[in-house]
């Protein structure tokens, strides 16, 4: 069977023609099947909706209870036949509940990743290499000045800094989904057990987290207690509150935002982030060759990002390989002020 007949890019997204179904797709669709909960993968409208649970409850959490005509939940490794094409999600290590999207059909296996990351993060299910024909990947990091350190190094950047100024407070953009309750579990792993604060923008996915079982220690909401509560304190904002006047509530502080554009020193001032940590969601450029090669995929579809950066190595490589050029993907895809009481 001819990839193409399996999944095939469409302007909405990828798109099963035997199933009449699309991978995260840019606009509301009959049938959707959604790898992760972050906004530019996960959108309200769809008639019906296949994610795993977590997803789900992202979704729920985010647009309300509303936001599908249906869903139906699929564990990991479950399979769903649809008119002839197995699917099946397999955990993409990207944010709790993520999922790379399995489409298999007369002996021909496509594997769409959605995002995801190699390195280890507390808060959900690692990486799972799926073997496959074709592996469709994103390429946000693909270039070699995109090399991540280990969460628990930066983190313990950002611990030393609070030992050296424990009367500044210390203020981490990160953004709501997935990069927050990591930098708070990893603070946990890390030895940090007084409370975090957080930014009223954080708290629903926080709770979400917690309710669906990750622990994260006691998470305090930011409240207009005096500025000397807050001298030593660690506090967890979306990436866009640092530019705002909602900073100055606290002691002389020290801005970082978490993220993995923060290799480039540039995106970091640009940021507002005195202590930029390196800390990212997504596969950095030895992880994704090294994925590439492990899925055993003779061809690789490019999603979005550096494509024509990664094409180009693959056919180093001997791959076929297309750059899609999807819009609609990009980033973690959260503007400041997207998320219900973002200006809390
Ligand atoms: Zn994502
Ligand atoms: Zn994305």
């Amino acid at each position: 069977m001819q990839p193409a007949q399996i999944l095939q890019p469409r302007p909405q997204g990828i798109y099963c023609p035997k199933a009449d179904l699309y991978i995260d797709p840019t606009r509301p669709v009959e049938r959707a099947l959604i790898t992760h909960g972050h906004s530019d993968h996960a959108r309200a409208g769809h008639g019906r909706v296949l994610a795993t649970a977590e997803t789900l409850a992202i979704m729920g959490a985010r647009y309300g209870a509303e936001f599908a005509g249906s869903a139906q939940a699929l564990r990991y490794g479950e399979r769903l036949d649809i008119n002839g094409v197995t699917f099946s999600l397999h955990s993409a290590g990207h944010v709790l509940g993520s999922a790379q999207a399995a489409a298999e059909c007369g002996g021909t296996r496509v594997v769409a990743s959605g995002d995801y990351k190699r390195q280890p993060d507390p808060t959900c299910a690692p990486f799972e290499v799926v073997p496959c024909d074709v592996f469709i990947t994103e390429a946000t990091f693909a270039l070699p000045v995109f090399t991540h350190p280990s969460a628990e190094h930066e983190v313990r950047k950002l611990l030393a800094s609070v030992a050296m100024f424990p009367e500044r407070a210390h203020i981490v953009g990160a953004y709501a989904l997935g990069k927050a309750q990591r930098v708070m579990a990893t603070l946990r792993a890390c030895g940090w057990d007084k409370p975090i604060y957080v930014h009223g923008a954080l708290m629903a996915l926080t709770d979400l987290y917690q309710k669906l079982g990750v622990e994260l220690g006691e998470i305090r909401h930011v409240t207009d207690a005096k500025k000397s509560a807050y001298e030593g304190a660690i506090v967890l904002c979306p990436p866009g509150a640092l530019q705002t006047p909602w900073v100055r509530r606290f002691p002389d502080p020290v801005t970082s935002v978490a993220s993995g554009w923060m290799r480039i020193r540039a995106r970091a001032r640009q940021q507002g982030a005195e202590l930029p940590l390196v800390i990212s969601d997504h596969a950095d450029w030895g992880d994704l060759r090294r994925t590439i090669k492990d899925t055993g995929a003779g061809e690789i579809w490019i999603t979005h990002g550096e494509a024509d950066a990664l094409a180009h190595w693959c056919e180093g490589q001997g791959l076929k390989a297309k750059a899609l050029h999807l819009v609609g993907y990009g980033d973690e895809g959260e503007p400041a002020g997207a998320e219900p009481g973002a200006a809390a």
